[in-house]
């Protein structure tokens, strides 16, 4: 969904579920919710929140406490975290909100909602085995500048492991 998107549902009253917060709490990596008490420590500390509005860890949390489950999973709202844990090391609670991120994450996957970059990321790493498929000018550039070469991983082991996963069905 696209940021525009997002800000035009955010524009509407939002509907509330009851049972958000349990279903986050009982999802894998989600029972950090059950701790937060919103004190805010977490936006503080987010250097991706000193970059834009959109993202608020102390929000999003109240958000999931409060029942908005359309407003946090079908919206850009879970993707701007990058996943650098200073959150969980200041929370005074132990919410672990680092880690309902990624709860919440999973679960705006299983309703259809990913960036369409990440979407192409992740059909590079099925499709090759690498997320950023290197060219063969940086190959070149790098044999001229007489650095080693890179080990790639099996295609074949990736492909196997993104199966098992069940990254692959998604692309
Ligand atoms: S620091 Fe912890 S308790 Fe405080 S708002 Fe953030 S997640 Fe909640
Ligand atoms: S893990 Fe995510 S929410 Fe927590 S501080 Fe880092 S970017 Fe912010």
């Amino acid at each position: 969904m696209s940021e525009e998107q997002s800000e035009k549902r955010s524009g509407e009253a939002p509907s509330v579920v009851l049972t958000f917060m349990n279903e986050v709490a009982s999802s894998p990596r989600g029972e950090g919710i059950l701790y937060c008490y919103q004190c805010g420590r977490c936006s503080s500390s987010c250097p991706v929140s000193r970059i834009t509005p959109r993202h608020n860890p102390r929000k999003l949390m109240e958000r999931i406490i409060l029942g908005f489950k359309d407003e946090v999973l079908l919206t850009d709202l879970p993707w701007y975290c990058l996943s650098c844990f200073t959150c969980v090391d200041r929370c005074p609670q132990g919410a672990d909100v680092g880690e309902v991120m990624f709860a919440i994450r999973n679960m705006s996957v299983e309703q259809g909602n990913v960036p369409k970059e990440l979407m192409e990321q992740a059909k590079n790493l099925v499709s090759t085995g690498q997320v950023v498929p290197i060219t063969n000018l940086a190959l070149e550039k790098r044999q001229r500048l007489k650095l080693p070469p890179i080990e790639f991983a099996s295609r074949e082991v990736v492909q196997k492991l993104l199966r098992q996963t069940r990254l692959s069905k998604l692309t």
